[in-house]
């Protein structure tokens, strides 16, 4: 529970830590007028900007490189936040540390490269700097864990991990699909590390940052990384998830957190959580149903196009068959999945009767 939890380097002195600022650096006057409008919300403990972006594909804006550093500077002298960059090498440890950043984080796609990691902790022996590391691209606490280990190894005593969800094919509602209980067990088993949550680059998009935010907040994380700009629109990196400084404000104001009413009524506060738990869980199902109609409507057509019947039975008694082992390893009744398969089924039925009818 969060205030039994003892206090950590990071939160010693506010949960939850906030930590905001733009995906990428753009310009000396954008570094500088993103972070006077978040301190001015008075929500924001510190600034954030990429300088080096690891893009997926080659021809995507990669950050404007060490020109920007004395940009970072400028917030930590003239408005007074502690800044964090991210380092992918070597030679991004050395140009960060001597523009006198004050924290580093390590991006999810270096935290999958054990090489790299380890290149970074090189760099880092004998350094006092506190390091927050994503979690890797795949869902695999091990290695989060690893890069954690390689940094301890290297005389690292302040870290801090970030999780910022994983990447998934085909999906849809989410950016990176959080996967909630990979966070949760990179907790069990480093429950000393405090945990940030990045609702930015999980959801990928402005709408349900407040909502994904929340849940962390439910699962008693330690903070927040959120990406603002000063115009998200026309951001040259993450456009779509991007808030302005002043909706990042109202955005934490409007975040109830556990610990608050759970001085208040503290059964009601559990009770809550376990509500909240629920719905986001019901989101999921009602959003992977619908991920699974659009494929049997794709299905659809393929059957159309074809001249087959939209009933195949031997394809379905193979479904029923996985429903009874996928009952059986998830401690559900036969019976109960049987009947949820059914009404899928039916509705998939529907769906691709209608696609049939299309002219
Ligand atoms: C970022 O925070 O701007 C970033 C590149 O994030 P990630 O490493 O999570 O993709
Ligand atoms: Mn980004």
């Amino acid at each position: 529970m969060s205030k039994q939890k003892e206090k950590t380097w990071l939160t010693r002195t506010k949960r939850p830590i906030v930590i905001a600022g733009p995906c990428s650096a753009e310009s000396e006057s954008q570094v500088i007028e993103t972070a006077k409008r978040l301190k001015k919300t008075g929500k924001v403990d510190i600034y954030r900007a990429g300088i080096w972006k690891p893009r997926t594909r080659p021809n995507s804006f990669e950050g404007v490189g060490v020109v920007g550093l004395p940009w970072v500077k400028r917030v930590k002298e003239e408005i007074g936040f502690p800044v964090t960059v991210e380092v992918a090498k070597a030679s991004h440890v050395e140009q960060a540390l001597s523009f006198g950043i004050d924290i580093l984080w390590i991006g999810a796609r270096t935290t999958v490269n054990p090489f790299a990691v380890q290149e970074i902790a090189d760099a880092l022996r004998g350094v006092e700097i506190p390091v927050l590391v994503k979690n890797p691209i795949n869902p695999d606490v091990a290695l989060w864990v690893g890069g954690i280990e390689r940094l301890e190894k290297a005389g690292i005593k302040e870290i801090g991990a970030i999780h910022r969800g994983f990447s998934n094919h085909g999906e849809k509602y989410y950016r990176n699909r959080p996967q909630w209980h990979i966070a949760l067990e990179f907790r069990n088993q480093r429950p000393d590390i405090p945990l940030i949550n990045d609702p930015s680059h999980i959801c990928g998009r402005r709408d349900i940052l407040q909502d994904v935010g929340q849940k962390a907040m439910d699962l008693d994380f330690d903070g927040l990384m959120i990406e603002s700009h000063i115009d998200p629109d026309n951001a040259w990196s993450d456009a779509k998830q991007q808030i302005t400084p002043e909706v990042l404000g109202a955005m934490i104001t409007e975040m109830k957190l556990r610990q608050d009413y759970e001085d208040v009524i503290p059964m009601q506060g559990e009770l809550d959580y376990l509500r909240s738990e629920i719905n986001h869980i019901d989101d999921e199902l009602i959003n992977l149903l619908g991920n699974r109609m659009s494929v049997a409507r794709k299905i659809g057509s393929h059957k159309k196009e074809n001249n087959m019947t939209i009933y195949q039975p031997k394809r379905w008694k193979n479904i029923m068959t996985k429903g009874s082992k996928l009952a059986e390893d998830n401690s559900l009744s036969d019976e109960f999945v049987k009947s949820l398969f059914n009404a899928i089924h039916i509705e998939s039925i529907n769906q691709q009767e209608k696609i049939f009818k299309e002219k």
